[in-house]
């Protein structure tokens, strides 16, 4: 076996964490090679290490004085290593950063720094080699990920190495400097060495014990999902989306590599496993339900928009031109809804309704504000029947009107938009049908 392992920021947030990060590893020859976070919170007044490092480099972008946040960054790293008793300075690391934030024009050089620092420290305590990300880890000139070249030199780099730290977050362009992904994006180089050393398995150490079947905020006692699929979580991005970095299932999907979601403050728990695919039988008909608030539905009425080729083309293209891109589509014979956020529609609608009329002359055009989309998913939903009728009646008992309903082909998933201030009764309501009555 051969696990690739990543741990996120609250895993490594000061020394305790940093030891039972060690028991981990020590704990399974298997896991070799490391991917590490930036020092994240440890309370929830704290400040995560990345945020400060944002920070000093707006201090430094308007010539405002920095030292006093690198400080206070410095501080976290220099407890850390005394307090695990390791023989390392990282003051010619700091002097390298403070040299160069005085002349850096980026944020991400900036930002990195977190990862980086951490991944020296860790690689040290755990008597691992430590490989910077920006030798292995490619973007082009236009900061895209180059994923089959980084793919080649990761697997190539590795082969020669027993041991490795990888810090997760970032990588190199062409012109060496420094590219990081989007916020959370350790988990995506996590995947990526996953699919680099054909992991058997991608194991994401976190602060929770794997996915819950709804938002444990919304509903006491959610239970926790022991076995999704790659597909199932797509559709449940909206909650999947403070666990997991939404593109880290791209790179292992490549190889089918199942991802492990598990928490370093209970490595006991099985935490939640994400697989391409799985014989398992839920023990639920649904694996979840997730959802968002905060939707507007753009409904255009039409008679006769059934026979008009190039009707949805056109509106979306009104859509496309202004930047907007759309959650969900449902038709009627005469009639289209486009659903949108709010956030970013409501600033175009004026000009969105006019482009939509120049577009296709519709008949009229229907504005409805404060909408909740909510994803009910579950591979056990295939060929079950009355699925649909449990949501309605879970629904209808809790006295909640059902203004969409959408279900795809692939009998994955029922969406449905109701009215924001049924939000959380919907999920409750569905939940109680599905798992507990
Ligand atoms: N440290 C980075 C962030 O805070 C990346 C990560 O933690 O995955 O977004």
């Amino acid at each position: 076996m051969i696990k690739a392992v990543k741990f996120g920021g609250s895993s490594l947030a000061d020394a305790s964490q940093f030891k039972k990060v060690y028991e981990i590893i020590k704990s399974d020859p298997d896991r070799k090679y490391v991917v590490p976070s930036a020092p994240g919170k440890r309370d929830s007044e704290d400040i995560k290490v990345t945020d400060l490092l944002y920070k000093c480099y707006g201090e430094a972008k308007v010539g405002a004085d920095f030292t006093d946040t690198l400080a206070v960054i410095k501080k976290r790293y220099d407890d850390i290593i005394s307090e695990l008793g390791l023989d390392l300075s990282l003051d010619s690391e700091f002097e390298t950063i403070k040299n160069k934030l005085k002349t850096v024009t980026d944020a991400d050089y900036a930002a990195s720094r977190g990862e980086y620092l951490n991944g020296i420290v860790l690689a040290a305590y755990l008597g691992y080699e430590f490989l910077d990300a920006a030798s292995v880890i490619k973007f082009d000139k236009h900061g895209a990920f180059l994923d089959e070249e980084t793919n080649a030199k990761l697997s190539k780099t590795l082969k020669d190495m027993e041991t490795a730290v990888i810090p997760g977050f970032y990588g190199s362009m062409p012109d060496g400097s420094i590219k990081t992904f989007s916020r959370g994006g350790s988990d995506i180089t996590g995947s990526i060495l996953a699919r680099a050393i054909h992991a058997d398995v991608y194991e994401n150490w976190t602060d929770v014990s794997g996915f819950k079947a709804a938002d444990p905020r919304i509903v006491d006692g959610a239970k926790t999902i022991d076995i999704i699929t790659y597909k199932e979580l797509r559709e449940l991005s909206y909650m999947g989306a403070s666990v997991l970095h939404e593109s880290a299932i791209f790179p292992v999907r490549k190889e089918g590599i199942p991802i492990n979601i598990r928490n370093t403050n209970d490595p006991e728990a099985d935490g939640t496993l994400i697989v391409e695919s799985t014989l398992h039988v839920p023990e639920h008909t649904l694996t979840g339900i997730a959802g968002k608030k905060g939707f507007a539905a753009v409904s255009i009425d039409k008679d006769m928009m059934n026979s008009e080729i190039g009707f949805g083309r056109k509106v979306l293209e009104v859509f496309e031109k202004n930047g907007l891109s759309f959650e969900h589509m449902p038709s009627g014979i005469d009639t289209m809804t486009v659903f949108v956020s709010m956030e970013d529609f409501i600033s175009k609608e004026h000009q969105v309704i006019a482009q939509l009329h120049q577009a296709v002359s519709p008949d009229t055009i229907e504005l409805e504000a404060n909408l909740s989309l909510i994803a009910v998913v579950g591979r056990g939903m295939k060929n079950g029947i009355g699925i649909a009728s449990r949501v309605f009646s879970a629904l209808a008992e809790a006295g909640i009107s059902i203004k969409m309903l959408y279900q795809g082909s692939s009998e994955l998933s029922i969406i449905i938009g109701i009215d924001d201030k049924y939000f959380e009764d919907a999920i409750r309501a569905i939940y109680k049908k599905f798992f507990t009555d």
